[in-house]
């Protein structure tokens, strides 16, 4: 009976939760659950189907009979996917990490609740990753990383070894972290932004956003 059956969500109907969408799917199937106890949930107040999955606002994402609630938060900014982390958590919702079939997980690698592992990415070896983590398409994280929570890959981000990231950093399509080293790793601070395509040699401090090769801090126009 469909009303005894577990519902699944991909929180985000933009750009990000597009992409997760197909992956949830897959996982969905994998499951032997059908397709129609998967949507998405927008607070857009959008209603009808977007890619073929009903989309829902999250009001109704609650009314509907299931027994019981999974949810993947697709959405970049990280204080957002807090935001719904709490919001869903408190409402029994259950965090959900969906993972694309073709990304590669070797060994001793413990990721957090909720994580979005996009296609084509790597994650090496004796690697810790915190809660609601995003790898999006083709970035890697290499040995020995530490990585927090609520953490936000772009496409394409090389993070090699022995790297520390904290809590909230966002880092840019394409940018590039030097490796670290075993007891002294590279430290890119909480909540720290690196911008698209730069290249990281020295620790970044919380807050701030460094861009360039090397990477230097933004100046903000005066
Ligand atoms: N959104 C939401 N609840 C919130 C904040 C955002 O449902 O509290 C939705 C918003 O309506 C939009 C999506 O999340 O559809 C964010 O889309 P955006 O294009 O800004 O970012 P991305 O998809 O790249 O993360």
């Amino acid at each position: 009976m469909t009303q005894t059956q577990p519902l699944f969500a991909v929180y985000g109907a933009s750009g990000c939760g597009r992409g997760i969408m197909p992956l949830a799917r897959a996982s969905v199937l994998a499951r032997d659950i059908p397709l129609d106890r998967l949507v998405f949930i927008d607070d857009s107040g959008a209603a009808g189907t977007v890619n073929g999955q009903a989309l829902l606002g999250y009001e109704q994402f609650l009314r509907m009979p299931a027994s019981d609630r999974h949810v993947v938060i697709a959405i970049a900014n990280s204080r957002v996917r807090e935001k719904l982390a709490l919001r869903t958590a408190a409402d029994g919702v259950l965090p959900w990490t969906v993972t694309a079939q073709n990304a590669v997980v070797m060994d001793d690698v413990v990721i957090g609740e909720g994580a979005a592992i996009s296609p084509f990415v790597t994650i090496t070896s004796n690697i810790r990753i915190g809660r609601h983590f995003h790898a999006n398409l083709y970035s890697y994280v290499e040995h020995d990383c530490e990585i927090g929570d609520f953490v936000t890959f772009a496409p394409g981000v090389k993070c090699n070894g022995n790297i520390r990231i904290e809590d909230h950093a966002y880092i840019g399509a394409g940018a590039m972290l030097r490796q670290g080293q075993p007891g002294k790793p590279l430290v890119i601070g909480r909540g720290a932004t690196v911008g698209m395509g730069a290249v990281v040699t020295r620790d970044v401090p919380a807050g701030m956003t460094v861009v360039g090769n090397p990477a230097r801090p933004l100046k903000k126009p005066t």
